[in-house]
């Protein structure tokens, strides 16, 4: 049986817009369909992927994904960042410092990695086995193709809008970051594996005559085998570059954050281990680690306590 024709209002609100195609943004669309028709899917009729949508409201009242849209209804669609807490959560609390990134995203997850987030990411990457590993392992699915996004089976994800890796890092953790997740340089930038200790004696095969010289402590990764140590001077640059307000509120409490957000030792200040000798990338990496700081203790002060609690 074919449904009557229906047609409702919809309002996509804040960066939403960016998804739309030019002539709907920012205003009313008269959205003409055939009932029955789920809320889900004639949101994404308009372009915008599921995961990118954090609260619905139909005639001012909220509602899931599988409400049936009926004619003359009045549908407003919200953002994460545009909603302070929805009384009728889309999908379960987001998996925490767990992502899988579309084949396009290499730099992405290395500087994710970088900053401690565990990140599964292949250049071969069909887009059926990306959504799968997201589902089965319960990942945040990175991703800048809607259509993959839009697949039934993902639960978790998000359109990354930058386009230059250094502004994505920041964007992410805006929206998934948790203070207890970042633990830079204590992850393969290059195969995802968490670094353990070595002496020198067992990864002295692996350096070159000047590490072996000056550096006495050592991380490889169990699962490549490369080997990092650390960067005499790396924890003052790390310092130097970190805001005042966050190394403060971290030491002192200045910023007034409930207790269990502040991780003791502060993590940005531990684990300082030098991936490069590049001084372009250092500076670059810092400005990174520091806007996530940064963007962190935004994030906390706003987000935390209401997400944390399921
Ligand atoms: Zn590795």
């Amino acid at each position: 049986m074919i449904g009557a024709m229906a047609a409702a209002t919809f309002r996509f609100y804040a960066e939403l817009n960016g998804l739309l195609p030019r002539q709907w943004r920012q205003r009313d669309i008269l959205h003409s369909f055939r009932a029955p028709a789920s809320v889900k899917d004639r949101i994404e009729a308009h372009g915008v992927p599921h995961t990118d949508v954090e609260l619905i409201q139909v005639n001012g009242e909220p509602v899931d994904f599988g409400y049936g849209v009926r004619d003359g209804d009045r549908v407003s669609v919200y953002p994460f960042m545009a909603v302070v807490e929805n009384p009728r959560p889309l999908r379960p609390p987001y998996p925490r410092g767990r992502f899988v990134l579309d084949q396009h995203l290499g730099r992405l997850a290395a500087y994710l990695r970088l900053l401690g987030l565990d990140c599964v990411h292949r250049t071969d990457f069909p887009d059926e086995e990306v959504a799968q590993v997201s589902v089965d392992e319960h990942r945040v699915l990175l991703s800048r193709d809607k259509r993959l996004l839009m697949r039934r089976a993902v639960v978790h994800g998000a359109f990354v809008r930058a386009t230059d890796p250094m502004e994505q890092v920041p964007e992410v953790l805006h929206r998934f970051g948790s203070p207890e997740t970042i633990a830079p340089f204590s992850r393969c930038m290059t195969c995802n594996g968490v670094l353990r200790s070595a002496d020198r004696e067992q990864v002295e095969d692996r350096l070159l005559p000047d590490t072996r010289a000056y550096y006495r402590e050592f991380r490889e990764c169990p699962d490549c085998r490369r080997v990092f140590w650390e960067g005499s001077h790396g924890l003052r640059r790390l310092r130097a570059a970190l805001p005042p307000r966050i190394t403060s509120a971290r030491a002192d409490g200045g910023e007034r954050l409930p207790s269990r957000l502040a991780p003791a030792p502060c993590p940005y200040l531990t684990g300082t281990f030098a991936f490069s000798s590049s001084n372009q990338f250092w500076i670059r990496l810092m400005r990174v680690i520091s806007a996530a700081g940064r963007r962190l203790v935004l994030v906390s002060r706003k987000r935390w306590p209401s997400r944390s609690r399921s």
